[in-house]
């Protein structure tokens, strides 16, 4: 199957090539042309989650030159699970999907992984090093950091906002030899994305590098991630017959896409509801259809601190009119007191520890009404472990959170960190000097 472009349907592409190039030439961003219920079907009862991305990706795979080495992809990409775990305390049928159990303990480890696994086995004409320049708030670039990191052909250059990312993220970033570098970009996340545009639309970088993306607007991010939106469902329905809702805690609206395809793709997926942060662009969009980018503002959930983002492109292509995009999915927006104050309630309520991201969530799940929330099974979507935000959630819950034993291997690594202003000059010199 090809995919084509949100801007125009005509311009279609086979998937390696949307994987290498990222962004399509008109500058929309790259979707199936269709979504085969069948996948659905063929899926059922299938057990490890690697198994399931081969049988449910296959399609968007088809006739492409990456088919055949899908199952070995899917095997590298999905080496660590996605559990589904009920949540005590209440009465309610309420389960939390832990997506933190990868080598960088968030969610992108996933996508990261599966596009480094796609990419490193793409036949190429060009033999230079493939740069991936990488803008992050935080967990992007340590999980593309940690995906390509030593694969010959690649290289990797992140930039985050200084002094805006967690005491742990920055250690992610910034503990990396070889073919990584991580600059700390003096000024925020928005300078940072400017920062990566500027330079791929830099001449003389252009004709000297070949620069490529591994940013959330990759379709090599979004279809894995269909995977566990999947298999949640599949389990909560082979269980008790019913359809999984999800709610989802979001920034650039990747996720969002991954679950709302799960669905489109046949599988037993009913109510979505995203939980943003204060960053309210996307529930005023869904409030009253205008849509309104804004730059971000900085919160305790600050992966998802995103005033523009992109990936909506995705959902109104879906969608069409704003009336059927509000009939399909919904979207909260959760401050940071509530959600300190989520953080605090899961834990005393479950003993949940909670992410301030996964935080939110939780606490869009609290506002559902009652009958919501006792008629369906709901699925807490926990986007990174707690432990990557340990000084907000560890003074909220009165303890110390023990780092996983991934996250833990990565910290004991040395890691320097290097500070550049948010200028194209100082970017060009240090990417044509490596
Ligand atoms: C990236 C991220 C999000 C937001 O996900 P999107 O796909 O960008 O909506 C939420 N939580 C955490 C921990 C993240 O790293």
């Amino acid at each position: 199957m090809n995919v084509c472009s949100t801007r125009d349907e005509r311009l279609q592409v086979p998937l390696s090539r949307a994987l290498v190039e990222g962004i399509a030439v008109d500058g929309g961003l790259y979707v199936p042309v269709r979504f085969p219920a069948q996948a659905a079907r063929a899926v059922a009862g299938t057990a490890t989650l690697d198994l399931l991305a081969q049988r449910l990706l296959a399609p968007f795979f088809e006739g492409d030159a990456l088919a055949a080495m899908l199952p070995a992809i899917a095997t590298e990409a999905f080496d660590f699970p996605a559990p589904l775990r009920p949540v005590g305390g209440g009465a309610e049928r309420l389960s939390i999907l832990e997506l933190y159990h990868g080598p960088t303990a968030a969610f992108k480890d996933f996508g990261a992984r599966f596009l480094a696994a796609c990419l490193s086995r793409i036949p190429r004409s060009d033999q230079r090093v493939l740069t991936m320049l990488v803008a992050t708030s935080g967990d992007t670039g340590g999980a593309v950091a940690a995906a390509f990191h030593e694969r010959p052909g690649f290289r990797v250059v992140l930039l985050y906002p200084a002094g805006k990312v967690s005491p742990l993220q920055e250690r992610q970033l910034t503990c990396w030899d070889g073919n990584v570098r991580s600059y700390a970009v003096r000024g925020n996340f928005d300078d940072c994305q400017r920062l990566a545009k500027e330079a791929f639309r830099d001449a003389r970088l252009r004709e000297t590098l070949r620069l490529s993306s591994a940013n959330s607007i990759n379709i090599g991010r979004l279809l894995p991630q269909i995977t566990y939106f999947a298999a949640a469902s599949l389990l909560i329905r082979a269980a008790e017959g019913n359809t999984a809702n999800f709610v989802i805690p979001s920034g650039n609206l990747g996720q969002a896409v991954a679950c709302v395809w799960a669905r489109e793709l046949g599988l037993p997926i009913g109510e979505i509801v995203l939980a943003h942060n204060a960053n309210r662009t996307v529930p005023d969009f869904m409030a009253d259809g205008r849509w309104r980018p804004r730059p971000s503002i900085a919160t305790i959930a600050s992966a998802m601190d995103v005033g523009d983002p992109s990936n909506i492109e995705r959902l109104r292509f879906l969608y069409q009119d704003h009336t059927t995009m509000t009939a399909r999915i919904r979207a909260v927006s959760i401050g940071d007191d509530a959600i300190r104050k989520s953080i605090q309630f899961e834990y005393r309520q479950s003993g949940l520890m909670l992410c301030p991201h996964s935080a939110a969530g939780a606490q869009a799940y609290r506002m559902l009404s009652d009958a919501e929330r006792r008629d369906s099974h709901w699925v807490l979507v926990a986007t990174a472990h707690p432990a990557k935000f340990r000084e907000i959630v560890g003074p909220l819950v009165g303890r110390e959170i023990a780092a996983p034993p991934a996250l833990s291997r990565l910290l004991e690594r040395p890691h320097t960190r290097n500070d550049i202003d948010a200028s194209l000059d100082g970017l060009r010199e240090r990417l044509l000097a490596a």
